[in-house]
């Protein structure tokens, strides 16, 4: 089922919290909304379970009002941050637990927990209590709790961010997996760009409150709409227009209109491009990361991260030539 969200507004003692968010999650959908901290996320999501009030808008799920239908009628499966088992439960009673409320029966129940733990690849923890289980196996544990009422919607926070980086880097790949077999329409918050860009179909940017862009993590990367959206996801460089206008001044004829503060022009590190000839660069630092290098340059007093592959083979740490590769670099509204 689709959900819908309509210009919804959130205010806290007069703090908007959450301005004119509109956004829709289709049918099988992976969303992240990403942003940084205090933007909103956690806030929406907590709306769209059921367990905030909001001030205005409209949200439907499947054509049907959000408004009408009671949180735990929602039969929304939720997964937060921090791990949320029943301390005193077995993993099979924690992801059975569902069922029994809803008093499924109980043959029934033993099946679909056995399915789901094979589903988490934990068959043979069925029966330890979540003190005996690793951050990592905690939280395959919550999503197996959160997948066995078959949610019509799964509303992931932050599920990731307490597990170290080789299990995140797993469980990413596993819950998208995951939700793509089990074709469940799912809404993960993150401030982490790089899980966004990895895991969904569609990212919903937001800073301070705002929906700053919608797109796939293509279109996010490599058409940014804005200043913000260019940094947050991915490095970009970012030069003002008084500077293209004196050192690329072949890039102003792509600049959309309005005032000379409205756009900057926006650079990936690797669509800079570095030659033999003499410019006008000199090598602040360089970092070598085995597979490329990472070099910022002052270029005409502006710094820019380059990338490359291998080693740089500069030799000498001034004059240096730098060219935007072709059809590269965007303007963006600051
Ligand atoms: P984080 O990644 O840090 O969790 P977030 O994007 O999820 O951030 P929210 O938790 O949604 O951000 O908070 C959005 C804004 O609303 C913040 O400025 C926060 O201080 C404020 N806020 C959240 N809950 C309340 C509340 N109950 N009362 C007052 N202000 C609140």
């Amino acid at each position: 089922m689709k959900l819908s969200i309509e210009n919804l507004y959130k205010t806290f003692s007069g703090f908007v919290a959450l301005d004119r968010i509109s956004m829709e999650v289709g049918e099988n959908e992976f969303v992240c909304l990403l942003g940084p901290s205090g933007c909103g996320k956690t806030t929406l999501l907590r709306i769209i379970a059921g367990l905030l009030d909001f001030d205005g808008g409209v949200m439907r799920l499947g054509g049907n009002d959000l408004v009408e239908i009671a949180a735990r009628d929602r039969g929304f499966g939720l997964v937060f941050q921090s791990y949320s088992l029943f301390p005193n439960m077995t993993v099979k009673e924690n992801v059975g637990y569902g069922l029994k409320v809803q008093k499924v029966d109980k043959k029934e129940i033993s099946e679909r927990v056995a399915t789901l733990l094979e589903l988490i690849k934990l068959p043979d923890l069925a029966d330890r209590y979540p003190h005996q289980l690793s951050g990592g196996q905690q939280q395959r544990v919550a999503i197996a709790r959160a997948l066995a009422v078959e949610p019509t919607l799964l509303l992931l926070d932050e599920p990731l961010s307490a597990l170290d980086a080789r299990v995140r880097a797993e469980m990413r790949f596993e819950i998208r997996e995951m939700q793509q077999r089990l074709g469940i329409p799912t809404i993960m918050v993150t401030h982490d760009q790089e899980e966004a860009l990895t895991m969904a179909d569609k990212i919903i940017c937001m800073k301070d409150g705002r929906i700053e862009q919608i797109g796939t993590p293509r279109e996010l990367y490599a058409e940014p709409a804005t200043r913000f959206v260019a940094d947050f996801v991915g490095v970009s460089n970012i030069l003002p227009t008084a500077w293209i206008r004196k050192n690329l001044p072949q890039m102003m004829d792509s600049r959309p209109g309005g005032k000379e503060g409205d756009f900057e022009f926006a650079v990936r590190p690797e669509q800079l491009v570095v030659d033999d000839q003499k410019g006008g660069a000199e090598i602040k630092d360089m970092q070598y990361l085995g597979n490329l290098s990472r070099v910022t340059l002052d270029w005409y007093g502006e710094d820019v991260v380059v990338e490359m592959q291998g080693y740089p083979k500069f030799t000498e740490a001034s004059s240096i030539h730098v060219t935007v590769a072709d059809g590269c670099g965007r303007w963006v509204k600051v």
